[in-house]
């Protein structure tokens, strides 16, 4: 009982832990929903290169930090008195999409600002979203996140 030997037939383990969907480069449409590529969207927020001009850019730019797990930038697009002490990213949840619902101020006029969201994910695999109307400020020009109103 013997067969041939396929020696370049590579050893697969059984079971081995599922790879991320397609990992976001610099290339790839922007996690956030807008039009264009990662780079040119919120990258250029993660990276520094430039601040969120509005309540719902910023909004944008942190769904987009939780799909390529930047948590440096959501530690610091959160207000002081409300960031959490550290900030650990579920590794089995994959971010796959925004809505935007609704927003209220927030502009360059503004000072505060709110926008309503549904954020889509997968965890272990099986679709899921998260609703939340959050609130922003902007301190010494720069918006970040608030808090969550409460549910009405
Ligand atoms: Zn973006």
């Amino acid at each position: 009982m013997s067969k041939p030997n396929k020696p370049n037939k590579p050893n697969k383990p059984k079971n081995a832990p599922r790879r991320p969907a397609a990992a976001v480069t610099p290339d790839s449409p922007c996690p956030c929903g807008r039009a264009d590529a990662y780079r040119d969207c919120c990258a250029a927020f993660h990276q520094g290169r430039a601040t969120a001009p509005t309540a719902e850019r910023l909004m944008r730019s942190r769904y987009s930090a939780f799909a390529v797990g930047d948590t440096a930038y959501l530690m610091r697009t959160w207000h002081p008195t409300t960031r959490p002490g550290g900030l650990d990213l579920e590794p089995a949840q994959r971010w796959t999409g925004l809505e935007i619902l609704g927003t209220t101020g927030g502009s360059a006029f503004h000072t505060e600002g709110t926008v309503e969201f549904r954020a889509h994910f997968t965890l272990h695999g099986r679709p899921d979203s998260q609703y939340e109307n959050s609130r922003f400020v902007r301190e010494d020009g720069q918006w970040v996140y608030l808090d969550a109103l409460p549910s009405v």
